[in-house]
């Protein structure tokens, strides 16, 4: 533990906050990961004045200088993987394994957008007039406001902050207030990577204060966030007021169906790390588990088993499965849910206690209820813990039903053998990501990522498309002669 205070990073330069946040373990609450800066509006207005200062000379950039910055960020967050990764579960809670893996990720993401830099081609048709030329090209849009949640502590913020400075763009960063180690070292090495003052800013500080004060400004031409529905609509609000673009990626309620003609290993592999790993704490986490009541019964006596292998533990202790979940209030929420669904009828088979390990912190064992319906309020509401609730159903046909009757539609996943029903499921599953015997959570990042209804909002993230969110396209008409 360092008693330093990490800074703030606006225009190039470490600014002092107005208080100190500390940064606590959730796996052993004596642990301080560090003090970090808390900012305040005032900040926040400087930040994004910095920005908009700097967005001339950035938007008109060499992009060669972009690709070298952007390679630079990631070759040094894949080098620096085990160590950043370790920070990275100490202050969320993922295990160690899982915290590394988020690390290198990133790096992976700065590395892709470097060489997508050099990939933004426009297009030159033909007009409908004779003699005239038509082109369609991409330009950065300005400022950007990326709001970044605590479950994804440098994933989100490099999936959301590579795009827009490849594309052209200065960002103001504000990451989760219970999380902000991660950001922390993500401006470090941006700030050492050759990025001109102002392009990158990052201010840690609260949602109420930072977050409205960024996504509220009219010097911002664009918000990218995710985390709850409830501040995503709030953003989305205040963004239109402005005119700003806005994306948002939200809550999810995301079905893993397992069919009759499921191979067992494999629906039991993708159940249990989809719904448990990352301590649940994942947007793309199998919540409902939609099973044909053919292998119902052979399914949840496979899963108990398994469950019964897993280890919650310290998220730095070795073999951990399972860390600790994010905070005290999380905890309770989870708990609550458990009794919720034991008040509305459903039958916990395994675990759902709140567990006391050799540090202190905030533990659950990861729970299975059966005998759940679809109108529940655990299977309507994102709990965003390690809980799955098993739906039984009679044939493929009401998995489907049952798997689009939600509000959210992030991910869905069908394990089968038959190619008839995982062609039909790909069709026709209301949700952005559909797997097919593998589990909903993990997706590649040269692809898009994004779901539809109050899981998503605005144009997807990641890969290719994600120029859709970062460019403003502008059609130019030329005469030549
Ligand atoms: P929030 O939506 O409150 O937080 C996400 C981010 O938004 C944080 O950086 C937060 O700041 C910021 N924020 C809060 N209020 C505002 C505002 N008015 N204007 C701008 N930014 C704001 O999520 P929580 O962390 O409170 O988690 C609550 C629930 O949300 C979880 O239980 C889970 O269900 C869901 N969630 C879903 C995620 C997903 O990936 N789908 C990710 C995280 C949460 P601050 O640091 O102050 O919290």
């Amino acid at each position: 533990m360092t008693n330093d205070i990490h800074l703030n990073y606006i225009n190039g330069e470490w600014k002092e906050g107005y208080d100190t946040i500390e940064n606590i373990n959730p796996s052993d609450v004596s642990d301080v990961v560090g003090f970090y800066a808390k900012a305040n509006s005032a900040d926040c207005e400087a930040a994004i004045q910095a920005a908009s200062s700097a967005f001339s000379d950035w938007s008109q950039s060499a992009l060669e200088q972009r690709k070298t910055v952007l390679d630079k960020i990631g070759a040094e967050l894949i080098a620096r993987s085990s160590e950043i990764g370790e920070i990275l579960a100490r202050e969320e809670g993922k295990t160690l394994a899982e915290g590394i893996g988020e690390v290198a990720r990133s790096g992976q993401f700065f590395q892709y957008y470097g060489a997508e830099v050099l990939r933004l081609m426009g297009e030159n048709t033909a007009s409908v007039r004779p003699g005239v030329d038509v082109e369609v090209h991409r330009e950065p849009l300005g400022v950007i406001g990326i709001v970044t949640p605590w479950n994804f502590p440098m994933a989100v913020a490099s999936w959301k902050v590579a795009p827009a400075i490849a594309y052209g763009n200065c960002v103001v960063l504000k990451p989760a207030e219970l999380v902000p180690g991660s950001a922390w070292i993500l401006a470090d090495i941006i700030s050492r990577s050759g990025l001109p003052n102002g392009v990158f800013n990052l201010v840690m500080g609260s949602g109420r204060e930072v977050g409205e004060t960024l996504c509220t400004s009219s010097d911002i031409q664009a918000v990218t966030f995710t985390g709850s529905v409830e501040v995503g609509r709030r953003i989305a609000r205040n963004a239109i007021e402005n005119m700003a673009r806005v994306q948002l990626e939200m809550g999810s309620k995301n079905a893993l169906v397992v069919l009759n003609d499921a191979d067992i290993d494999t629906a039991v592999q993708c159940a249990v790390s989809g719904a448990f790993f990352g301590t649940g704490q994942k947007c793309t986490a199998s919540s409902r588990i939609i099973v044909e009541s053919g292998i119902h019964d052979e399914f949840i006596s496979r899963m108990t088993d398994a469950m019964a292998n897993l280890v919650v533990g310290n998220a730095l202790t070795p073999g951990a499965h399972i860390g600790a979940v994010v905070d005290e209030r999380q905890l309770k929420q989870n708990l609550d849910y458990i009794e919720i669904a034991k008040s509305e009828g459903a039958e916990l088979v395994m675990g759902g206690e709140r567990l006391s390990l050799q540090t202190e912190g905030f533990f659950m064992s990861p729970a299975l209820f059966i005998n759940t319906n679809n109108q529940m309020q655990i299977n309507r509401e994102e709990i965003f813990g390690p809980i799955a609730c098993v739906i039984k159903v009679d044939n493929y046909e009401q998995a489907l039903e049952v798997s689009n009757d939600s509000d959210f539609g992030l991910t869905s996943g069908i394990i089968t053998e038959s190619l008839k029903f995982a062609s039909h499921f790909k069709r026709n599953s209301k949700s952005g990501c559909v797997m097919v015997n593998l589990p909903t959570a993990g997706t590649d990042y040269h692809v898009p990522f994004g779901g539809r209804k109050a899981s998503s909002y605005g144009p997807r993230e990641q890969g290719q498309y994600a120029r859709d969110f970062y460019t403003i396209i502008k059609t130019n008409y030329s005469k030549p002669y």
